[in-house]
């Protein structure tokens, strides 16, 4: 079951993500779709910010996954769109996260579409031209 979330500002879109991140148990993994600028990262800080993070969450270019340990619970924060091939994951030890005591949010899941688990949550991120510059349709399912 999808629901979808409009958002008109990245304050909305942080704050969105904040509330997930103040309702996330351990175990879950986010999976963050879209294109490049369609808030994933956004979304991800107000995310941090809601399991008590305040350090601050930026896509980790130079490495696969950033942990975040300061919260409430650990911080898995991936970005996949770099990776050339799927055997990066495995020596990035993915395993030890996704089934970890901590969340995972992971930056273009699709391209690793073939590791994530199916309880995994999904949200795609989308913009529309017709509704404005900042306007975000955010489908969680
Ligand atoms: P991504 O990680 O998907 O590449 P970022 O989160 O880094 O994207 O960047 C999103 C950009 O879009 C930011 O510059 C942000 O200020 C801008 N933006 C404008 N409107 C929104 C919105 N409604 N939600 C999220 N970001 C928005
Ligand atoms: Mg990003």
């Amino acid at each position: 079951m999808a629901t979808v979330t409009e958002t008109y500002s990245p304050e909305e879109t942080f704050e969105f993500g904040k509330k997930l991140g103040e309702e996330a148990v351990p175990g879950m993994i986010f999976c963050l779709d879209g294109d490049l600028g369609a808030g994933k990262t956004v979304f991800a800080q107000g995310f941090a910010c809601g399991l008590g993070i305040s350090e601050p969450v930026n896509s980790p270019t130079f490495t696969i996954v950033q942990v975040y340990d300061e919260g409430r619970l650990p911080l898995y924060h991936f970005d996949v769109y770099r990776i050339g091939d799927i055997s990066e994951m495995d020596e990035a030890g993915y395993e030890d996260y996704f089934f970890g005591e901590g969340v995972c949010l992971i930056e273009w899941a699709s391209v690793i579409e073939e590791l994530i688990p199916e309880n995994a949550v999904w949200i795609r991120m989308e913009r529309d031209a017709q509704k404005g510059f900042d306007y975000r349709k955010i489908t969680v399912d």
